[in-house]
């Protein structure tokens, strides 16, 4: 009598994010409220709500997530936490957040492999290579036989132990990141291929020069020209390049190259002819920087029909900064500049009093400046209450791809022919949304002020006559050999062309 086999059981997947980029040298930490309220990203979340939160929104536990239910996948979602960029984890907020990941895979039980959303540029207080030392206690935990596929951020600095720990890692292609959802799913594509049994060769180079991220973008040269090529090696396995984070102050802050195929010789060829390709393009990751008044007067002698888009890069909250300095404001209302807007600056305080002030009300407020930067301070002045809200914006273009921001209480405060955008929760002005939600409308701005280095490309791009990066003061410099950095790996270039690095004598 045959006996009927029992129906194949689903793929079992245990799913986790644990996202953060760390500015060794940035003003504030990321402690536990910092992943509750999620800046940017989701506001912390576990088991089901993972699922119902990530539908839809452009990040890589989303493409995983769309994946796996196409797959049928039986989906286990732990939990999922991020936090908009900083100063690196605070030591509790990191073993708490790694405890519960490990806690959730022991309890999971059985399972076929694991999903892992991190960012690659974490640092811990007393842990400098973060994702490095996470990966390796979930290899512990799930055993050396268990799949972990993880998606990175472009800017992962990728060390050989996370290499080691995990299977298969996949960054993202492009700077503005607007294929996170489109690289979960990748990264889950490939997690089915390696449950299946398929052979896994890795290969790793690191190379030896930081580049600034204000010179990164992906819709500019010689990035385009690298992710074309990486884009081309589809077809013999999964290549990743990784620009690097170049503010975390340890040895494996650096640009990489990862690579994963069915034969070492494979994967060597790939690595080899993409580190090739990066180390010829180091002369040419370089631009224009203007000092803050001498981009405000820029932008006002080009008159066009379209903003001039000034970007305040060094005090990007993606890259570390508060969004609060004052430098640009200052030089828009110095110049008298008329028909402009600058977002976003937070300051809980000044949002509040004008809250309690109530629109149209004269405020007299001391805005920003609070993050203790060289060369910033506080701007003093008279404002008007152009309107408020309470911070809810549904973020619609191609980065944030429909994400619900919480702002927090939020004014438009007017100085002259300035228009601030003022919030009470920092997050990367990176979408026409953030200024529209206080009814300052974009595209009708002469020149439009962004806290951000290059993510607002998606959205204010296709409405910019010029785009110029402007340096104010903030602690995310253009060029990272300003920064005071300690533990780097000797000899690398702290610039493209630059000085080599020489660690400081101890002591
Ligand atoms: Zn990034």
């Amino acid at each position: 009598m045959l006996i009927p086999a029992p129906p194949a059981r689903p793929l079992r997947i245990a799913l986790a994010g644990f996202v953060h980029e760390s500015n060794s040298f940035a003003p504030s930490p990321a402690d536990m409220a910092a992943f509750e309220q999620g800046g940017g990203y989701l506001p912390l979340c576990r088991g089901e709500q993972i699922t119902d939160r990530a539908r839809n929104v452009n990040l890589p536990i989303a493409g995983a997530i769309a994946y796996g239910e196409r797959q049928g996948w039986d989906m286990v979602p732990l939990v999922w936490a991020g936090a908009v960029p900083s100063a690196p984890v605070t030591a509790d907020c990191y073993r708490d957040l790694m405890e519960e990941i490990l806690r959730g895979l022991r309890q999971a039980g059985p399972l076929d492999g694991v999903f892992l959303d991190l960012h690659g540029a974490m640092v811990a207080d007393g842990v400098p290579d973060g994702e490095g030392a996470l990966l390796a206690r979930i290899r512990q935990t799930v055993g050396p036989d268990m799949p972990i596929v993880a998606a990175l951020d472009l800017h992962g600095n990728i060390s050989a132990r996370m290499m080691d720990s995990a299977d298969l890692m996949v960054g993202f292609r492009t700077y503005p990141h607007v294929d996170m959802a489109q690289t979960g799913h990748r990264a889950a594509q490939h997690l089915d291929r390696l449950m299946g049994g398929a052979p896994n060769a890795k290969a790793f180079r690191q190379l030896d020069f930081l580049i600034p991220i204000a010179w990164q973008a992906t819709d500019a040269q010689p990035a385009a020209a690298l992710y074309d090529m990486v884009a081309a090696c589809d077809d013999q396995g999964c290549a990743s390049l990784l620009m690097g984070f170049p503010a975390a102050d340890f040895v494996d802050c650096r640009p990489s190259v990862i690579a994963y195929a069915d034969t070492q010789a494979q994967a060597d060829a790939m690595a080899d002819r993409l580190a090739q390709a990066l180390r010829e393009a180091e002369p040419a990751f370089r631009g224009d920087c203007f000092a803050p008044a001498d981009g405000v007067a820029e932008a006002m002698r080009r008159t066009a029909d379209q903003p001039v888009i000034l970007v305040d890069t060094q005090d990007n909250p993606g890259a570390g900064g508060n969004s609060d300095t004052t430098g640009m404001l200052r030089a828009l209302v110095a110049a008298d500049a008329q028909n402009a807007a600058i977002g976003l600056i937070t300051d809980p305080a000044a949002a509040a009093a004008a809250h309690a002030a109530g629109v149209g009300a004269t405020v007299e407020l001391s805005l920003g400046g609070r993050s203790g930067i060289p060369g910033d301070a506080p701007f003093q002045g008279r404002f008007t209450v152009n309107a408020l809200s309470d911070g809810t914006c549904h973020a619609t273009g191609p980065y944030y791809g429909g994400a619900h921001l919480a702002l927090g209480p939020s004014a438009c405060l007017r100085i002259g022919g300035v228009r601030i955008a003022v919030a009470s929760e920092k997050a990367q002005m990176a979408d026409r949304q953030m200024f529209r939600f206080l009814g300052i409308v974009p595209e009708d701005q002469a020149i439009l002020v962004v806290k951000s280095s290059n993510h607002f490309r998606a959205d204010f791009a296709p409405i910019a006559a010029a785009i110029l990066t402007c340096a104010a003061p903030g602690p995310m410099p253009v060029s990272p050999a300003s920064l005071p950095f300690r533990h780097l790996a000797p000899g690398l270039r702290l610039e493209p062309g630059g000085a080599p690095f020489t660690p400081p004598a101890q002591g």
